[in-house]
């Protein structure tokens, strides 16, 4: 939620080549009161060019990879991970499957395209399309590869695509000696293979496959892969332990199902201006798309020519100018390597073929990635003089919004003195020996869905609760929401309240109200009600010395936020830690109740050092097995890197012990459980938070009377 007012959302379906390319364009040049958002089933996306690469060698997935994640970051964009299944045009929705659908005022269509429906299918058959599944499908492949020898392998499709995959193919196993080489087939429908390019081009490719020992079967029409073979129509067969399809792609039903103007296989028709035949608020480009006036073959060199004509008629629509129309060009340069580091270009009829072309061709697609992955440093950087005493990491926000630990005690012991409470959450006596409890938690956006950020809230708050071995009741919510037109805040608080609600199902409690109101930026928070029998409460800071003490979920979720507000973090990453904020510790409290717990509390704002201080106290200390500590993927290298969340430093001041790895220090949203048992229950708790899901939980250390806190 990076814009405010906000005047109109547009809504970016799929993270395809073109909006990349957006988003490094809007990231250059913003359009302020656009809220954008990518939805995109994955956190990354591939690049074709460097696809057969990739499977060839010469690639790490990295490098062959855009992150979409930071990307959106950079460009002030919000990301969703959700696939698209839907779309209303008329009510402007779409549907993301079993999650409320999202508005748009604009849309924007890259999704691609999908393997042709009665195609080959089974077991044995690879499907390349869509390409951004092909890597993993292609990774499951070399775990079997593991297991069997597969001495056949058939290519369906003689295209570019399907040439170019198969001599990677024979050049990765050609390059692991070890390794039988399989006989590769290729097989394509047409008489020749490459049939759109020049004859010499396929002159080259036809050299190049005989010196492989690859043949190629012409007018197989394949129909089918049972038991290791591979049939065409007019009865030939082929031997075949995988099939790898690499024939043209269909498109995803929704299109037409939705009412946009398709064509005849379905892909969404687009007019010059690259908006679609039916409405003026849709875009649709890439290989999803068909110009009316410009038959051309689906082609990743197409997509990233419309992302550039696609920003500026975004651009030109909301300021009410008239559109540019964009004319693909008939001829262009074309680059296919032949699997070692070699290829063949050709365009205008021509073609020229040698190392320097594939060093061509790498150099090319290496420049077109680096503007991906060397995002430069952020722009918005303060001018007042005053304004550079913060520094960015000061206001990332993933830590809880909270104020730092010295500071609250001292104002609140001022103000108080030995009145002051110690706890984040109050007890009051109710009938039949219960107590409630109750807690407030608030803050601003870490994440940019607000639906689970909702969620992530709810968690965060119950947390208290269930580390008082209470059970949740009830919450009210406070939300602030960002200044908006009423439809789009319409919008926002839909997405929130089904958050919220699903959550507080999960936790078994009921919302009992709440209060809303508008600010500069998306807020959230709740005063929670949960309920504990006085005689099984859990206090915070009862340890007994040679108690052992178990984290229940990993620690780093600080580090990774603020990493992210700097599009600093992986994807994945980030993806990592927003699973582990949405794993909630009702389930770990269920567990913990079978046990002896002495005392437990919940990792949140102040880290693991600070809040292991308060479970302490004055009088006993701890050892704590640094190996030992649970830690999400990526949070040691963002700490690493220096990047550290708003109380990182606060949290490491007001701690008595102050050697500890970084770690410590970082705060948590919706952190796990700390709890201090006795030893020989530690095991067997362990296992069953396991078995519960919290599939990190950990023995991190043991309580001593030494009052401090060591490490080893
Ligand atoms: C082996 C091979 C090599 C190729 N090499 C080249 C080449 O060198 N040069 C060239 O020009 N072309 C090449 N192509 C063709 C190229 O891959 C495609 O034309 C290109 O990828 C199309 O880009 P796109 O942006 O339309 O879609 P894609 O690159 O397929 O991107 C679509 C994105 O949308 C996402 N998505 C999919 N469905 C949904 C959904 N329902 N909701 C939300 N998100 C969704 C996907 O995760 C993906 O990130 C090659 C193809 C193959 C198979």
């Amino acid at each position: 939620m990076k814009q405010t007012p906000i005047a109109r959302e547009l809504l970016l379906a799929g993270g395809g080549h073109s909006h990349v390319i957006f988003l490094r364009m809007l990231a250059m040049d913003p359009i302020p009161g656009l809220k954008v958002t990518l939805v995109s089933p994955e956190t990354s996306t591939p690049y074709s060019g460097m696809l057969p690469g990739l499977i060839a060698g010469h690639y790490s997935r990295d490098e062959a990879h855009i992150d979409l994640v930071p990307l959106c970051q950079f460009a002030g964009a919000d990301f969703i991970r959700a696939q698209v299944k839907g779309l209303d045009p008329i009510e402007q929705l779409v549907d993301i499957g079993d999650r409320p659908p999202l508005r748009y005022d604009l849309l924007s269509i890259d999704v691609g395209s999908t393997p042709a429906p009665g195609g080959l299918s089974g077991d044995g058959v690879i499907p390349v399309k869509p390409i951004s599944l092909f890597l993993a499908r292609w990774q499951r492949f070399l775990a079997e590869l593991e297991e069997n020898k597969f001495e056949h392998l058939a290519f369906v499709g003689a295209g570019a695509g399907g040439v170019e995959l198969c001599l990677a193919v024979d050049h990765f196993f050609r390059r692991r000696p070890s390794h039988l080489i399989p006989s590769i087939q290729l097989v394509g429908e047409a008489p020749i293979m490459l049939k759109e390019f020049p004859a010499g081009v396929r002159r080259r490719f036809e050299r190049e496959i005989a010196a492989k020992d690859v043949s190629f079967h012409a007018n197989f029409h394949a129909v089918c892969h049972e038991d290791g073979r591979l049939y065409a129509s007019d009865g030939r067969q082929l031997a075949a332990d995988k099939v790898f399809c690499v024939t043209h792609a269909s498109a995803q039903k929704w299109f037409r199902e939705s009412g946009l103007s398709v064509d005849q296989e379905g892909f969404i028709l687009i007019r010059e201006t690259l908006q679609t035949d039916s409405f003026d608020n849709v875009f649709a480009v890439g290989d999803c798309a068909s110009l009316i006036l410009h038959k051309r073959p689906k082609a990743g060199v197409f997509a990233v020519r419309q992302g550039k004509p696609l920003y500026l008629n975004i651009r030109n629509f909301l300021h009410s100018n008239s559109l540019l129309s964009f004319r693909p060009q008939k001829h262009y340069l074309s680059l296919i390597s032949t699997g070692a580091k070699h290829a063949v270009a050709s365009r205008n009829g021509l073609s020229v073929g040698g190392d320097w072309v594939w060093s061509l061709k790498n150099w090319i697609d290496r420049r077109f990635m680096r503007r991906f992955s060397d995002l430069p440093a952020m722009e918005n950087r303060p001018v007042s003089p005053l304004l550079q005493e913060f520094d960015e990491q000061m206001i990332c926000g993933g830590c809880g919004s909270k104020v730092s630990a010295d500071l609250l005690s001292d104002v609140i012991g001022e103000l108080l003195g030995d009145a002051a409470p110690t706890d984040d959450a109050a007890y009051v006596d109710v009938l039949d020996g219960k107590q409630l409890i109750q807690s407030v938690d608030h803050f601003r956006s870490i994440i940019d869905d607000p639906y689970l950020q909702a969620r992530i809230a709810v968690c965060h708050a119950f947390s208290d609760i269930y580390a008082c071995g209470g059970q949740a009741d009830s919450a009210l919510a406070a939300l602030t929401l960002p200044f908006a037109k009423p439809d789009i805040t319409r919008g926002l608080l839909t997405q929130i309240m089904r958050g919220v609600l699903h959550q507080l199902d999960e936790e078994g409690a009921r919302l009992l109200g709440g209060h809303t109101s508008e600010g500069v930026e998306l807020s959230i928070g709740f005063t929670v009600n949960g309920f504990v029998e006085k005689s099984k409460a859990w206090p915070k800071s009862a340890v007994k010395p040679a108690d052992v003490l178990i984290l229940t979920k990993p620690l780093g979720t600080g580090t990774l936020l603020a990493a992210n507000m700097q599009y600093r973090a992986r994807g994945d990453w980030v993806q990592g830690a927003i699973e582990s904020m949405l794993l909630s510790n009702r389930e770990a409290a269920r567990v913990l109740s079978r046990y002896n717990i002495h005392a437990c509390t919940d990792i949140t704002g102040f880290g693991l050092g600070g809040h292991l201080e308060e479970m302490l106290g004055q009088s006993f200390g701890a050892e704590i097995a640094v190996s030992s500590l649970p830690v999400l993927p990526g949070a040691l290298d963002c700490l690493g890197e220096g990047l550290q969340s708003s109380l990182h430093a606060s949290n490491r001041r007001s701690l008595r012990h102050q050697q500890s790895p970084a770690i410590f220090y970082d705060p948590q949203t919706s952190g796990g459980l700390l709890v201090a048992l006795p030893e020989d229950e530690a095991g067997r708790c362990v296992t069953d938070l396991c078995r519960a899901g919290y599939h990190n939980a950990a023995v991190i250390g043991a309580i001593n009377d030494s009052s401090k806190v060591s490490l080893r």
